[in-house]
């Protein structure tokens, strides 16, 4: 089946965008992002009835499309401006990416499961979303665009990888989740200069985790 884009699926994401601002999403770019990404058409068409529901859907590959609320939050704490260059690791379905993207990000993301790296750099180009994609391992960011003014990790981390540290430019940040204390927390830290990070909690948060290699 063929999936296009139609003015119920539009209204249906301008309704989605209301509920995030209702549950605390009052960033207006964020929400403009979310009432524009076609999210059904970055999902298996099976699917679509469900797409602007605020859930997490599975990708394949045992992976998942973030919940939209977690896609706003993680933007919002991001706060990507016109023209910033932003590293995304974890391309999932590309979903992220996109709404980095329609924020005004100049993004780049990195995926380290062949297929879904197949299939997001398909969709960015039938959906003309300018995102640049690599097949790689995230943990080692991505060194020949560096560096970044703000980077993303869009699964869960046991520590924040050394290669993201160096790649960020001084006064960027980066917006990752990390295991603490058995505890996956969404962490935001702030290169103050070379060798020091501000580092800011935001709570708890679920993410699949972020894995070592390519497959
Ligand atoms: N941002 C995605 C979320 C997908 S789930 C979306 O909007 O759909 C997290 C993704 O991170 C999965 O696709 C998983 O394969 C990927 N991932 C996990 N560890 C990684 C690593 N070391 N490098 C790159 N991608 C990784």
């Amino acid at each position: 089946m063929i999936m296009n884009d139609t003015p119920r699926h539009a209204t249906l994401r301008r309704r989605l965008a209301e509920q995030l601002y209702a549950k605390g999403i009052k960033n207006t770019r964020v929400l403009n992002a979310i009432a524009s990404v076609p999210r059904h058409l970055f999902m298996n068409s099976t699917l679509e009835p469900f797409a602007y529901n605020d859930n997490a859907y599975p990708i394949g590959a045992d992976q998942t499309i973030s919940q939209p609320w977690t896609v706003a939050y993680q933007t919002e704490l991001l706060n990507p401006q016109e023209g910033e260059k932003v590293l995304e690791i974890g391309t999932g379905s590309g979903y992220q990416s996109a709404v980095l993207a329609c924020c005004g990000a100049s993004v780049y993301t990195v995926e380290r499961i062949k297929n879904l790296y197949v299939s997001a750099t398909k969709r960015f180009s039938e959906l003309n979303i300018k995102v640049t994609c690599k097949y790689g391992d995230g943990y080692e960011g991505w060194a020949e665009m560096a560096p970044y003014d703000k980077i993303i990790v869009t699964a869960g981390a046991d520590s924040v990888p050394h290669n993201l540290l160096v790649q960020c430019k001084i006064g960027g940040s980066i917006v990752i989740p990390i295991m603490e204390n058995n505890e996956l927390r969404m962490i935001r830290l702030t290169r103050m200069s070379e060798n020091n990070f501000n580092k800011e909690d935001f709570g708890t948060c679920a993410f699949v985790p972020m894995l070592k290699g390519i497959m």
